[in-house]
């Protein structure tokens, strides 16, 4: 078995993993980051891409919204190339107490929120497509973010200052040594290596699955597992973020986000084995459908691209049927004096929103273990592609180049246009060139890790038009030719899970024509 030594091995390749990967290799830390999947393949692929302005847990949870604004604020500058910054409102319907706006209002300026009222009127000229309905509209801070990009930026950070990162390895146990953990055995899914890696301190940054992590730990975290399902629509029909202002409740936030946007969400407690396969059932989708017409009605004739789900890392210490009550703060836990158990921490709760804070937490207890006093950086330092000046002519440039520039910022200089600038997927205008270049450098084995770097293949086609020639560039590029039609099959079962829960009508036709392409 091999084995190595690292100040720090983080458990979990999710938004609080990579955040706190780059946090520690920022503080010269010898980091190794390790997850048994792709990078972002739990809830931080699976949530709304909702940067919070915290309005949402204003009257509920003051602590979290006072944390969300703040974070918010920080992540427009440091992460501008995964944040557009749309605003939100927060709408009142005729069936909805118009009083709770007062209270909302108070509660958002407590915690330091702007929160605006605005006349219904002026509210439907801001956004077309809200509910002409409404007898309430406040304006905030809201935003949108891409959990793929986030993701990506900072475990790219990460490695430009030194961490190690290990995808498709997953930590099957931990080594300790008298009374303390000194490091964890891994299985790399792709070799079926076996390994041992060694660390001063371990953090379990696994969201959900932070709870079999600490079991393997022999210690128990009371985790609540909160399903929240979700649908994605095939092009935009919202320029805000749209909200219902009353206590959270189900399909409540329609996010915009790049070409598309997302109707979230439901909350049901699932059972722990079910966490690593999660469905969206045909009532989720109605109720999401019949909730959300409520926010923008145009939604109810917009064409559904496709369902998926994730669960929250909540941490529970009473009972609540729907997890909706349970706050959305961060926990930090230090098992050396939480169980008498030195070596490991557990970073979780939270919310992609908050990410970042939640890393410099972890990377601070990790740092005061370490006797490191390098001071925490992250809340003033650009993100990789989120540097200032980005220089891309929107007039003279290719549409490709130009996409790629969305996509990756001041990332898109190091693409080499020169004679790949053909359009390989034309729904997101992919071209080989951000494919090569993604493959070189953002740690890609497959199309769906792919898809997760590019957004190849999230477009209106879904991949029916362009995953066979995708999958032949993937394949070459990685040297790996006869694997294409393997690339292609993961590809389309993966995909079918999010398309069979809205097949219906044009859908259908759709789905067999798909069928029929693939083979499937
Ligand atoms: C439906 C829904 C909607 C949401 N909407 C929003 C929103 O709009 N805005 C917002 O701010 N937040 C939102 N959230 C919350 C947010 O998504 C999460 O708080 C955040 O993504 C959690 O990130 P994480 O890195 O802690 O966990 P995860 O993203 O789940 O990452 C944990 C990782 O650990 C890996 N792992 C597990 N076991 C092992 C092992 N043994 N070895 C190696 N790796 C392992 C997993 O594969 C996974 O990739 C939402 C959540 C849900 C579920």
């Amino acid at each position: 078995m091999a084995s190595q030594e690292y100040d720090v091995i983080i458990i979990g390749g999710g938004i609080t993993g990579a955040g706190t990967a780059r946090d520690c290799a920022l503080r010269g830390l010898r980091t190794l980051l390790i997850e048994r999947h792709d990078l972002a393949a739990g809830a931080t692929g699976r949530n709304h891409g909702l940067l919070h302005s915290g309005a949402r847990y204003a009257v509920t949870d003051s602590e979290s919204a006072a944390e969300c604004i703040r974070e918010n604020t920080i992540l427009r500058k440091i992460a501008s190339n995964c944040v557009e910054e749309t605003d939100g409102l927060f709408i009142s319907l005729p069936e909805d107490d118009i009083e709770y706006r007062k209270t909302f209002i108070e509660s958002c300026q407590r915690a330091g929120i702007k929160a605006e009222a605005i006349d219904p009127k002026d509210a439907i000229r801001m956004e077309p497509a809200v509910n002409p309905d409404i007898i309430g509209a406040v304006k905030v801070p809201d935003a949108s973010v891409d959990p793929f990009r986030l993701t990506t930026a900072n475990v790219l950070d990460a490695t430009v200052h030194g961490a190690e990162v290990m995808t498709y390895s997953e930590v099957t146990g931990f080594i300790e040594e008298n009374g303390r953990i000194v490091g964890v055995t891994v299985r790399n899914h792709r070799s079926g290596e076996l390994s041992e890696m060694r660390s001063a301190v371990t953090v379990n940054a696994a969201g959900i699955w932070g709870h079999a992590i600490a079991e393997l730990a022999g210690i128990s975290i009371g985790m609540y597992p909160a399903k929240g399902s979700l649908l994605i629509f095939g092009h935009r029909v919202n320029r805000m973020v749209i909200n219902r202002c009353r206590k959270p409740a189900n399909a409540d936030i329609l996010v915009p986000g790049d070409v598309v946007c997302v109707i979230g969400t439901t909350s049901t407690k699932v059972p722990f084995e079910d966490c690593d396969d999660i469905r969206v059932t045909a009532d989720e989708v109605n109720l999401l459908l019949e909730e959300g017409c409520k926010l923008a009605p145009s939604i109810s004739h917009t064409r559904v691209l496709r369902a998926y789900a994730g669960v929250r890392p909540l941490v529970a210490s009473d009972e609540d049927p729907t997890g909706r009550s349970i706050s959305r703060g961060i926990v930090l836990l230090d098992h050396e004096t939480r169980d008498g158990l030195p070596g490991l921490i557990t970073i979780t709760g939270g919310k992609l929103t908050s990410y970042r804070l939640m890393a410099e937490q972890a990377t601070d207890l990790v740092c005061s273990k370490l006797g490191n006093v390098k001071k925490c950086e992250t809340a003033l330092r650009p993100l990789p592609g989120s540097e200032e000046e980005v220089g891309i002519s929107r007039q003279s440039d290719s549409l490709g180049r130009k996409a790629a520039g969305n996509r990756h910022g001041a990332r898109v200089f190091q693409m080499d246009f020169a004679d790949k600038s053909e359009v390989v997927c034309e729904c997101e205008h992919v071209t080989r060139a951000e494919i090569e270049y993604a493959i070189k450098f953002l740690d890609v084995h497959n199309l769906i890790d792919l898809r997760r770097r590019t957004r190849i293949g999230m477009g209106t086609c879904q991949g029916s038009f362009c995953m066979l020639r995708v999958a032949t560039v993937l394949a070459q590029a990685l040297g790996c030719p006869e694997k294409a039609s393997e690339f292609v099959r993961q590809y389309v079962e993966e995909r079918w899970k999010g398309l069979t829960p809205v097949c219906w009508g044009e859908g259908i036709r759709e789905m067999e024509f798909m069928r029929k392409q693939y083979g499937k």
